[in-house]
């Protein structure tokens, strides 16, 4: 037996221990048709309180440099302190990058935005470079509202309906104002429901006669809510909003609503008729193009800066985690370095695979393809060639995820296969392999299944190799 055999022959003992704790959890979490991502096996970084690395932890195995490293920005977010930087994540292909950019997602939790994206997608046919980048910075930066809801009980004593046409073309009778009436100890109201609430209405199919009750925001939201007036008028009345009438209000409560720069665009770039937040991010669903200005962003800008002025908004700056950033050209790379500098800016984590290369759109070299100045601005976390062991564990604890059986010798195999080829390959002949070991009514993949996928299935480096030797056959 060789070192690697007896490496994994202990990984496989200390796996099976494992797999006998985590059934529990599967019982409990694992549905059969649940969506399995390349990434599901990670739960975050994997530190002690000390902020060290253990070494197979939170399905992260060895990187540990780099998952301290990462560490430390997580905390340097939490504590506010990394504005105006970025970080770059370093390394080889496989290494890890893309997969502890998503941890400092998990630790820093669902509240603080994050926002993926790969350097190419900047060049669309149809949107200028620097507005998909912009796009997606406002995607990352969350603004946290503290909205005060007013709660009142009324009849409905009038329901209107008009023929109106619906997203799709077509034309239906829809909703136009709900009269409910509000009684009080001292006199009664006539409430008229404009849209937004009788949307709600709507869905709970509410006929005259019903008592209902009527939630009724009050604060910041509401009022950006009635943007469409922006549009139409080309300013924004802030300060008019529909009056809250004076009925019983049976409570109060403090809702707190998590959006991000971008859904507020959006919600100002589309006529909202007046709608609360709520109605606002249903909205978002609709298949409905739309055009945000950038007189529109500084506009929304300007509202932000306002509610957080007067204490009901808080900003929340997240993660634009761009992967491949060596795609950049020197224009994005220009606006990132502008944008980091601006008031509201996330952080920024990028990550390449190149080493010194030309800047795109230059004859320059540059280290990783990123101009000295934008480099200035980062700090620089490297990811390190895993060894064959941490391979080996790594593949086993995806297969574990996939609930795939793999024997000592295939595991030796695919371990082989990844450091010729890329861990991130190997990981992928997981499943067909799988699936060829089935077909011959086996539940256990053997060497002969990844052997057969290795007739079926190239990697980049062998589909490039034929490529080149059979350069005539292809077209230019
Ligand atoms: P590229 O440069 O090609 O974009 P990358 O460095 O971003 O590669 P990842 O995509 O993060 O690499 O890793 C490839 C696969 O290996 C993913 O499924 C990832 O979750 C897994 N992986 C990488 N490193 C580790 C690790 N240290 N522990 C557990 N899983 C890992």
């Amino acid at each position: 037996m060789n070192n690697l055999e007896i490496d994994i022959e202990k990984e496989n003992e200390k796996e099976n221990e494992k797999e006998k704790e985590m059934k529990i959890e599967e019982v409990h979490t694992t549905k059969p048709d649940q969506r399995i991502s390349s990434h599901s096996h990670l739960k975050g970084l994997g530190l002690d309180n000390n902020g060290e690395a253990i070494l197979t932890e939170s399905g992260f195995v060895g990187q540990t440099k780099a998952r301290e490293a990462a560490g430390i920005v997580v905390e340097l977010i939490k504590s506010k302190k990394m504005a105006g930087r970025g970080v770059l994540l370093a390394g080889a292909p496989g290494t890890g990058k893309t997969a502890i950019a998503l941890a400092i997602s998990h630790e820093l939790g669902p509240k603080v935005p994050f926002c993926l994206m790969v350097g190419s997608e900047v060049y669309s046919s149809e949107v200028k470079k620097t507005e998909v980048l912009m796009e997606n910075f406002r995607r990352s930066i969350g603004v946290r509202f503290k909205e005060v809801r007013e709660v009142y009980e009324g009849e409905v004593t009038e329901i209107t309906a008009e023929e109106t046409e619906n997203l799709y073309g077509g034309y239906g009778k829809q909703i136009s104002q709900v009269v409910v009436g509000l009684q009080t100890a001292r006199d009664s109201k006539q409430l008229r429901l404009g849209p937004g609430i009788f949307e709600n209405i709507q869905k709970q199919k509410i006929s005259v006669g019903d008592v209902i009750h009527i939630e009724v925001a009050t604060g910041a939201v509401k009022r950006i809510g009635r943007s469409e007036k922006f549009i139409q008028d080309g300013q924004l009345e802030y300060d008019e909003f529909v009056p809250i009438p004076k009925g019983e209000v049976h409570k109060k409560k403090e809702i707190v609503q998590h959006l991000t720069l971008h859904d507020l665009d959006l919600a100002n770039a589309r006529p909202s008729g007046g709608k609360d937040i709520v109605s606002i991010v249903g909205d978002l669903l609709k298949p409905k193009k739309t055009e945000i200005s950038e007189k529109l962003r500084i506009e929304v800008n300007k509202l932000v800066n306002k509610y957080i002025d007067q204490g009901v908004a808080e900003l929340v700056p997240g993660v634009l985690f761009i992967d491949e950033v060596h795609m950049l050209d020197v224009e994005c790379f220009a606006f990132l370095n502008r944008a980091l500098e601006s008031e509201f800016s996330p952080i920024v984590i990028l990550a390449t695979n190149r080493g010194v290369s030309k800047v795109r759109g230059t004859d320059a070299l540059s280290p990783h393809g990123i101009p000295l100045d934008l480099l200035d601005r980062l700090l620089i976390i490297r990811t390190l060639s895993y060894t064959l062991s941490e391979i080996s564990r790594i593949v086993l604890i995806r297969a574990n995820v996939e609930g795939i059986k793999l024997d000592k010798e295939s595991l030796a195999f695919l371990c082989k296969k990844a450091q010729a080829t890329s861990l991130r390959f190997a990981i992928l002949l997981l499943t067909p392999a799988n699936i060829i070991a089935s077909i011959n009514g086996r539940d256990t993949v053997i060497v002969q299944d990844f052997q057969e996928c290795g007739v079926l299935f190239y990697d980049a480096k062998s589909s490039a190799k034929l490529l080149s030797e059979q350069k005539d056959k292809f077209l230019d």
